[in-house]
């Protein structure tokens, strides 16, 4: 089939469906998209809430649960815990189609009375009560979408770390602080992109360095500052002026090594072992198109957060992977889901779902919720397999005869994800927000839901401002203060273990609480959406004369201040 542009529902913006894209719908028996692929990575992403979490109540017991789902949202919500045990059964919510009703209703019904696993998180964490979308945690306190995290805190999007603090996408790391999409880093502070570092400071785009300072782009060196490279007692000397152990040397510090960064080209792309891919932030990946965020991936289009190795021939999957084959618009969806399409949350082991939301091992279920180890259901009641593939056939034709129509007139037949406003998250509770921030009036101006909840306010007792300007005027009773932050006044305070690895580590206390702290880490990530651009090269390389001419899409816009180069200048410039 040839490609075709078509209008997107969503931004009216004309995109084009590929030959590529035609094979992979008339594979997975679905019909082509209504929105374009960023409109479709915006719908699904109001459907992760990544890292807000609240106090809610557990309608079994009455316990109090650190939750993804707030009071407001009147989501049934269990601990995780009660949400395992056997003493319920999702199936006792079962109903039948109603047929003059429309699908999407008729799933949002279902799906606001079945109780919710309150952090969704899997069994196995250890004294580590206020986490979410997490496993195997141990010690650790505010981590978010992480497995394997030992002795952790206020980090997110990252997996076996140990002792580490206020990190994102992070990897088999160790006593590092302020760290940004990096691995197996030891001991790096306010670095990012750093992969196999020791003892690393304010650094960027290194790899296998050891006591390196405000680097950028080197490979093995050791006592480097600045990219220069100076004798250990010089190092040493270096570091020692810059107070690092006071707040102030450490933002003038930060200042001075992003000033730094800018003057080294980067690549187009941020990622390596690479082929055949577009996007950004992709490695050890092949055949990927338009992806963001992607690690050990192979075949996909249009999808992001693939960041556990495993995804495969899936079209529009955000979140995940671990292995994910032959799905289609999922969610959240991993640790084995197979040939699947328009699902959120459904893991470990699931095969042949539409349509279903928190399924455990289950196969052929169809517009089903918070099943385990279910076979033919529909709206989570029980058919034979006969009737499942008649009764299913039948919805699907009145999903096209009688579509959902959302509050701004957008139309949802079968083939369409569930609609934003049906999310139980506002869009400033979602990862949504990280991906394509908009203010709260734009947001209810495009149909989306805003949450104005309420917050737990806590009185605070001293001003970020206060704090003392060197680690080693801290006293004991830090721990026991509510600090006003200083960007947006909201408390937040200081564990003992944070507290003990920043005296061990000679850094100051932060000044801002969790959430500006994980804005501004955020604040170095790219957005997803591309830009096609021209090599700025104009150094002197065998395979250009004059300014180089290679082309890329690539996610710097026009508008930013890096040097920007293609593979073959940057290889050159800096391998
Ligand atoms: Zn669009
Ligand atoms: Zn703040
Ligand atoms: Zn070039
Ligand atoms: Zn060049």
């Amino acid at each position: 089939m040839e490609s075709q542009t078509k209008v997107c529902q969503n931004c009216k913006q004309e995109f084009v469906i590929e030959p590529e894209d035609f094979a992979f719908y008339e594979k997975m028996k679905v019909p082509p998209p209504t929105f374009c692929w960023r409109c479709r990575f915006q719908r699904r992403s109001a459907y992760r809430n990544e890292r807000k979490a609240f106090f809610n109540t557990s309608l079994k017991s009455g316990k109090k649960v650190f939750s993804l789902y707030s009071k407001q949202s009147n989501i049934p919500v269990y601990s995780d815990e009660e949400w395992y045990e056997d003493d319920w059964d999702a199936m006792q919510y079962g109903r039948d189609y109603d047929f003059s009703k429309t699908f999407f209703e008729q799933f949002h019904d279902i799906a606001v009375s079945v109780p919710h696993k309150g952090s969704s998180c899997e069994h196995g964490n250890l004294r580590s009560d206020f986490v979410v979308n997490s496993d195997t945690a141990k010690d650790s306190y505010l981590v978010f979408n992480t497995s394997a995290m030992e002795a952790c805190a206020y980090c997110n999007a990252s997996h076996r770390c140990r002792e580490c603090f206020d990190s994102t996408n992070m990897n088999d790391c160790e006593l590092s602080y302020e760290l940004f999409l990096s691995t197996k880093c030891y001991r790096t502070h306010f670095s990012s992109q750093c992969i196999d570092c020791t003892n690393v400071l304010f650094s960027k785009n290194c790899k296998g360095c050891v006591d390196c300072f405000g680097c950028v782009n080197l490979k093995n060196k050791s006592h480097c500052f600045f990219n220069e490279q100076l004798s250990k007692e010089d190092y040493q000397k270096s570091i020692a002026e810059l107070r690092l152990n006071t707040w102030s040397g450490c933002m003038e510090a930060k200042k001075t090594a992003h000033e730094f960064w800018l003057k080294f080209p980067i690549k187009y792309i941020q990622g390596v072992n690479n082929l055949n891919v577009l996007g950004e932030y992709i490695s050890n990946s092949r055949n990927i198109y338009m992806g963001y965020l992607v690690q050990g991936a192979d075949n996909l289009r249009y999808c992001q957060e693939q960041m556990f190795p495993g995804a495969k021939d899936s079209m529009d999957i955000s979140v995940w992977g671990s292995p994910s084959e032959i799905c289609y618009e999922n969610a959240i969806c991993g640790y084995g889901c197979f040939n699947s399409k328009f699902c959120v949350e459904c893991w470990p082991q699931n095969v042949n779902l539409e349509y279903c939301m928190f399924m455990e091992n289950c196969s052929d279920c169809f517009a089903s919720f918070g099943l385990k180890n279910k076979k033919y259901c529909i709206f989570n009641k029980q058919y034979s397999s006969d009737e499942y593939k008649e009764l299913k056939k039948k919805i699907i034709e009145r999903m096209d005869s009688m579509p959902f129509m959302d509050k701004k007139g957008r139309i949802y037949k079968y083939g369409e994800f569930f609609p934003a406003e049906h999310s139980p998250f506002g869009y400033n509770t979602s990862v949504v927000s990280d991906h394509f921030p908009l203010a709260r009036e734009q947001v209810l101006k495009e149909g989306y839901n805003w949450d104005d909840v309420e917050r737990t306010e806590y009185e605070t007792n001293t001003d970020a401002s206060e704090l003392p300007n060197s680690i080693n005027d801290v006293k004991d009773d830090i721990v026991s203060k509510l600090i006003a932050c200083y960007k947006c006044k909201r408390a937040y305070r200081i564990i003992k273990a944070e507290l003990d690895f920043l005296r061990q580590e000679g850094l100051p206390l932060p000044r801002l609480c969790v959430d500006c702290r994980f804005a501004d880490r955020l604040s170095q990530r790219n957005k997803s959406q591309l830009y096609h651009r021209k090599c700025m090269c104009d150094k002197k390389h065998a395979f250009h004369a004059g300014h180089c001419e290679n082309e890329f899409e690539t996610s710097y816009a026009p508008s930013r201040p890096e040097i920007v180069y293609c593979e073959q200048c940057y290889n050159s410039e800096v391998a």
